[in-house]
């Protein structure tokens, strides 16, 4: 490597030293509630897979189909020619799922923040920003160059005594946060979000990543769990969690939809979403209309997982979901103890910084529907007995 190229190296290295660097697994199965890795088969943890549809076979059936009718590749951006049927046909199922005059799909849900921010405000503009926000929603607020306030993490009194100080500020306003925050499972106090955005004449925009699937009835979200109707502005949601597929995208009026797909540079300069991908994304949201089993079956293992948890004296924070994390503090720490239970069985991967604040590394055990008990009791076994080995417990 050349010597402008140095710094790589040097950075990687500072990343191991502090225990900060990610130990990538490959998994060599299907994903489920059980999986394969280095030939071994073990409790997954880890994945998004909240409802466990990642390898449902209506969801891979619907795709061999939609391949076998379209093909696989968009074959262009959808401004120009990748808009296919298959896209609107999900667009409209997403839309009525989420109880919004309208959506439009983009390639994920990072996409789907990077689609919806920078078309709302601008450089003159203001956004109040959860301090705990999502990257991509970030990310999305930088590429707008609004003025970015961050707010103490949901925290209404400090949004809004940071709405009033702009209050003279004559330009657009939105406030965004995180339905679900991923890292602790705690829930935005959207009500009270949107109390203040009409009295303060601000635009309210909420990713739900973690909310779909697993809030509201049937999984609806966080806006149908606080019964919100239209009074958010903007929903953002991914395919990639409770879905169990991928791909993102933005619920909301039919006008908001109509401005992103004209203004949205995700959708002017990026192909669209697979055929099937889109297959698979219609067959998911399908099964979420027709029953709430699922979503019931992620709650019960996720407050079983957290009440053995808690008896057996783990601190796991401040979680209202069945996103469970297990605090260790110590980033270094996490990882021997993410490691120790690979070697027991378990595939759990412990976050440090800079995903969550220095300090407060952890290991977040995720739950899925797919999960048994038999699997759980396995789990909690296996944390007790490292835990003890670490002093954690
Ligand atoms: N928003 C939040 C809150 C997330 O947790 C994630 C995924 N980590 C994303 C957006 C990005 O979603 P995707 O993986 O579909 O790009």
């Amino acid at each position: 490597m050349s010597s402008k190229m140095k710094f790589v190296d040097e950075e990687l290295k500072r990343l191991k030293d502090e225990g900060l660097y990610v130990n990538i697994r490959v998994i060599e199965s299907p994903q489920g509630p059980w999986v394969q890795i280095e030939g071994r088969r073990v409790l997954n943890l880890c994945s998004n897979n909240y409802l466990g549809l990642c390898s449902d076979p209506r969801l891979c059936a619907k795709a061999k189909e939609y391949i076998d009718k379209y093909g696989v590749g968009p074959g262009a951006v959808r401004t120009i020619a990748g808009t296919m049927s298959i896209h609107i046909e999900l667009e409209k199922k997403l839309a009525a799922f989420k109880g919004a005059e309208a959506a439009i799909v983009v390639q994920s849900g990072f996409c789907a923040n990077l689609s919806a921010i920078p078309p709302l405000v601008g450089k003159d503009d203001l956004i109040f920003s959860d301090e705990l926000n999502h990257a991509s929603i970030i990310d999305g607020c930088r590429l707008s160059r609004a003025e970015i306030v961050r707010y103490a993490h949901c925290d209404v009194k400090d949004l809004e005594a940071k709405l009033k100080e702009y209050a003279g500020r004559n330009c657009r306003k939105l406030i965004v946060t995180d339905g679900v925050f991923s890292m602790d499972g705690d829930i935005a106090p959207l009500p009270e979000i949107v109390d203040l955005a009409d009295k303060y004449g601000a635009m309210v925009m909420v990713d739900d990543a973690h909310g779909e699937g697993v809030l509201g009835r049937g999984g609806r979200g966080i806006v149908d769990h606080f019964g919100l109707g239209d009074r958010v502005d903007v929903e953002v949601g991914t395919l990639s969690k409770a879905f169990g597929v991928v791909g993102g995208f933005v619920a909301g009026s039919a006008s908001l939809v109509e401005y992103l797909r004209q203004k949205a540079r995700p959708n002017l300069f990026s192909s669209a979403l697979t055929v099937p991908d889109v297959a698979a994304n219609i067959a998911a949201v399908d099964i979420l209309e027709e029953s709430d089993d699922l979503v019931k079956k992620l709650w019960e293992n996720g407050n079983y997982l957290k009440q053995c948890l808690k008896e057996r004296g783990f601190d796991i924070g401040r979680s209202q979901t069945p996103i469970t994390p297990i605090m260790v503090g110590d980033a270094n720490k996490a990882k021997e103890f993410s490691l120790k239970l690979f070697d027991e069985g378990i595939f759990i991967q412990s976050i440090a910084y800079p995903t969550v604040p220095l300090g407060k590394a952890r290991l977040r055990a995720m739950v899925s529907a797919a999960h048994s008990r038999k699997d759980l009791d396995f789990a909690v076994d296996k944390f007790t007995k490292v835990g003890k080995v670490l002093g954690i417990i």
